[in-house]
């Protein structure tokens, strides 16, 4: 699938730049190789390669129908009010790609003008490549660029979108072996081929906070995922909504209670690739454990509204209406609409893969979608 290493010269300059670190320092743990994979200064995916879309290595929501984001801006529309329309709020998003998503719901919020009047738009975005794309795509919106949560103003009410976000976040793996001990996985060199491989930690971990209690006896073999910056932003948000008011929507592919298994996986060119195969040209993800993302947030104060499945989402905001709407006024294009209709809904598709989970201050009201 991937082109083929030259000899001995590999295709991945991270590749080359792993090798070394392992070699010098010993094996690395699965979320440090992710966060290298993605985000290396120079050679991380998300630095480096065209991600996204048609062309790019793997297709997002917003990317497949202007729908998703137009719809999102309505949801944010729809909370400010509930919120009594207060005079500035800042419409965060965590991780905008393209800017795709930001730049639909804007379109959709400037059917409320004193809605969009309020809104100042907030990019938190780790790549200074699509930065770029989204400085294109955001132009005369008025728009500030942070790389980071902590640096979101304080000083109004949050409204934030958060599309396939967590899902590139670090996550750490734990292996129980055959000892009955549970290890951390790690990736380290084969002997023989100087390849990138798997191993075990020998080190028995103590079966702490970061493994759900209910794992604890799965068979020896099994392994469970765990991601402490997933659960950081859990309540790192939680705490801002407390403090700023606001409310926050959370949509990516993920389990809704945890459970044992592997789930991180490569993508490149749209088709599944091995994960230990040039670090840094493909794309990594893990699926979200939205069981721990939820009891993170509600432990830092949070009220937690779902998850709901995308599909069910999308149909409670009224993206079938908004598709009738849009087949009028484009006819030629109705057979493209009824396609990403059916692609962001349908339980076979995205609909139930996907799932949307919201955060809001306690007893506030409830977001839109989630009735
Ligand atoms: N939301 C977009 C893109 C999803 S890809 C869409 O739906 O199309 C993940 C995005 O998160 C990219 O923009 C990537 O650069 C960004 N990202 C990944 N890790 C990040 C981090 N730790 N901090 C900020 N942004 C990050």
């Amino acid at each position: 699938m991937v082109a083929p290493a030259k000899s001995g010269v590999s295709a991945a300059p991270l590749l080359d730049i792993l090798r070394r670190r392992i070699a010098a320092e010993g094996p690395i743990t699965v979320a440090a190789y992710m966060a290298d994979c993605l985000l290396h200064p120079e050679h991380g995916y998300y630095r480096s390669q065209e991600a996204i879309g048609l062309h790019g290595d793997f297709i997002t929501a917003p990317e497949i129908s202007q729908m998703f984001g137009e719809l999102l801006g309505l949801w944010a529309a729809d909370y400010w009010q509930s919120l009594g329309c207060p005079d500035r709020c800042y419409l965060v998003e965590l991780g905008p790609g393209r800017g795709t998503l930001m730049r639909d719901a804007l379109r959709a919020a400037r059917a409320l003008p004193q809605f969009r009047a309020a809104l100042t738009p907030v990019m938190i975005e780790a790549s200074t490549r699509l930065r770029g794309l989204q400085e294109a795509a955001l132009a005369h919106e008025g728009a500030i660029w942070c790389e980071q949560i902590a640096a979101i103003p304080k000083d109004a009410p949050l409204l934030l979108l958060a599309n396939e976000f967590l899902d590139a976040l670090p996550v750490r793996q734990f292996q129980r072996g055959d000892d009955g001990a549970w290890h951390e996985r790690c990736v380290g060199l084969d002997e023989a081929t100087n390849d990138l491989c798997f191993l075990l930690d020998p080190r028995a971990l103590p079966f702490d906070d970061l493994l759900p209690q209910i794992l604890r006896d799965s068979p020896p073999g099994s392994i469970v995922e765990s991601s402490p910056p997933v659960r950081a932003v859990a309540v790192e948000i939680a705490a801002r909504l407390k403090q700023q008011g606001g409310a926050a929507l959370f949509i990516d592919y993920g389990y809704a209670s945890a459970g044992a298994g592997e789930t991180l996986q490569a993508v490149w060119r749209h088709t599944y690739a091995d994960p230990l195969q040039n670090p840094g040209l493909a794309d990594l993800t893990a699926h979200v454990d939205f069981g721990s993302f939820a009891l993170a947030a509600k432990r830092a104060g949070a009220a937690v509204h779902g998850p709901v499945g995308q599909g069910v989402f999308l149909e409670r905001l009224g993206i079938a209406a908004r598709a009738a709407k849009l087949k009028q006024s484009n006819t030629t294009q109705a057979g493209d609409l009824d396609q990403a209709l059916r692609r962001l809904t349908a339980p076979e598709a995205m609909g139930t893969l996907f799932k949307a989970l919201a955060l809001t201050p306690p007893e506030s009201p409830k977001p839109a979608g989630f009735a």
